[in-house]
């Protein structure tokens, strides 16, 4: 009888989508990959739907915790996951939109809904209710939940990733490089 495969689902939160291309990337090990595990969710594949998500064995999560609704997806991904990746910089330290830091919470929302050249609002209309609500600090993900594995890169290298990412579905130790992890 077959073994039975590996349950994988990956997700993005604050992120720019750059971490899941290259997951893409990966080529003919994507086909490796999809030889031991299935699949069961992916923002690139399907539309995530928060009280939808299975329980996983492994999920793959691309981008850090700018808002409320990264934190409760980040939460409930920890909740019904055996062993969670933070894959990419943003996952991992907070990234590109980490930047924002520099900032308090209120001023950024003011550059980007009153301020902003591109955005206009003469009532000066902040959303309150319709949009998710910006935590105080963009924070990675190893913040707010436990995370069983750090795969830092912007985006990660696909092809140390594709290794580490099978190492670990097969169980096996895995030890990242000290060299540049970044996509050239
Ligand atoms: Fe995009 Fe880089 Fe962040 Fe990945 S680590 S989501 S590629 S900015």
């Amino acid at each position: 009888m077959a073994e039975k495969k590996v349950k994988i689902g990956t997700m993005w939160l604050c992120g720019c989508s750059g971490c899941h291309i290259s997951i893409t990337d990966f080529h003919e090990k994507l086909l490796d990959l999809l030889e031991v595990a299935d699949i069961k969710f992916s923002p690139v594949l399907m539309d995530v739907k928060y009280d939808e998500i299975p329980d996983l064995d492994v999920v793959i999560i691309e981008g850090g915790i700018a808002n409320d609704e990264n934190r409760e997806f980040a939460e409930l991904l920890r909740e019904k996951s055996d062993i969670l990746v933070a894959y990419g910089t943003c996952a991992v330290y907070g990234g590109i939109p980490g930047l924002r830091n520099l900032w308090r919470k209120e001023k950024v929302i003011e550059e980007a809904y009153i301020n902003s050249p591109s955005t206009p609002n003469p009532d000066e209309v902040i959303p309150s209710e319709e949009v998710p609500h910006l935590e105080e600090r963009v924070k990675p993900i190893s913040e707010v939940v436990d995370v069983d594995l750090e795969i830092p890169g912007c985006p990660p290298k696909s092809d140390f990733a594709a290794e580490v990412l099978m190492k670990a579905l097969n169980g096996e130790k895995v030890e990242l490089p000290t060299t540049n992890l970044c996509e050239e």
